[in-house]
């Protein structure tokens, strides 16, 4: 059977003793223990996040990263550095960054190869905008992002991997896609995933949906059988909203 996941990506929200605030309020009220819980901080909180959470289920995850071990790249943080912290997890691609930073797949790619090399999982995003949608193109903006992205991996590597499709229509909008949208583009993501790897490979990868994702709506997006879960922005940042989040199953 799939994970079931709630990754929480906090972006460049809550300072230090802002996110500890929230990090001891998820930690009393609990998560649910049969669900792959996963927050993602600010990288000037992981450390300490790591010591607060040593004794719990919840997972550490990076919002980026460089894709060498180490050398003269002012500003950047290697993979190896997350792990020597403790992160398991690093979000790759997701829209902000390829919007904001003109990251593009194929960059992308070298990172996924990076953090699979020192043994850590990649949380790849991917995602339409409005216009592509709107033009009919969102099936091959996916399946563009996916194959530029992961198809340079071996099967072994690929199992490794999380996926997450963000319509970033979607993201930070209030707007969601309909259960029926969101299934219907993760049939797809595992569909060219098996016209690849196969149906097994394609079958025990987790997909992850995002995009104004909360307690209300999440019932429904994570009844959908290719929907494994979901990578969480704003509601990641309330205490109750993420909790009830890994109840959502
Ligand atoms: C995200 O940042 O990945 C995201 C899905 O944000 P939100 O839930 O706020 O739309």
């Amino acid at each position: 059977m799939r994970e079931k996941i709630v990754a929480g990506n906090w972006k460049m929200n809550l300072d230090l003793n802002e996110g500890k605030e929230l990090i001891i309020d998820i930690v009393d009220k609990g998560v649910n223990a049969n669900v792959t819980s996963i927050i993602s901080p600010p990288f000037t909180h992981l450390q300490t996040f790591k010591t607060m959470l040593s004794h719990t289920n919840i997972a550490l995850a990076a919002q980026n990263c460089h894709q060498q071990d180490e050398g003269a790249f002012t500003g950047e943080v290697s993979v190896k550095m997350l792990k020597s912290v403790g992160v398991q997890y690093i979000i790759l691609g997701h829209s902000e960054r390829r919007e904001y930073f003109q990251e593009d797949s194929l960059s992308i790619s070298f990172k996924v190869n990076n953090v699979l090399k020192h043994g850590l999982k990649p949380i790849y995003c991917c995602g339409e905008t409005l216009a592509q949608r709107q033009d009919g193109e969102h099936f091959e903006t996916i399946r563009l992002q996916i194959e530029q992205g992961l198809f340079q991996l071996n099967e072994l590597e690929l199992i490794n991997c999380i996926i997450a499709y963000e319509p970033v229509w979607a993201i930070g909008t209030g707007e969601t896609a309909s259960p029926e949208q969101a299934q219907e583009m993760h049939a797809f993501i595992r569909n060219t995933i098996a016209n690849r790897y196969g149906e097994i490979t394609a079958n025990n990868i987790s997909i992850l949906y995002g995009g104004s994702v909360k307690p209300s709506n999440a019932n429904e997006l994570f009844a959908c059988s290719d929907i494994d879960g979901g990578l969480i922005g704003g509601a990641s940042l309330d205490a109750d909203s993420f909790i009830a989040l890994t109840n959502s199953f």
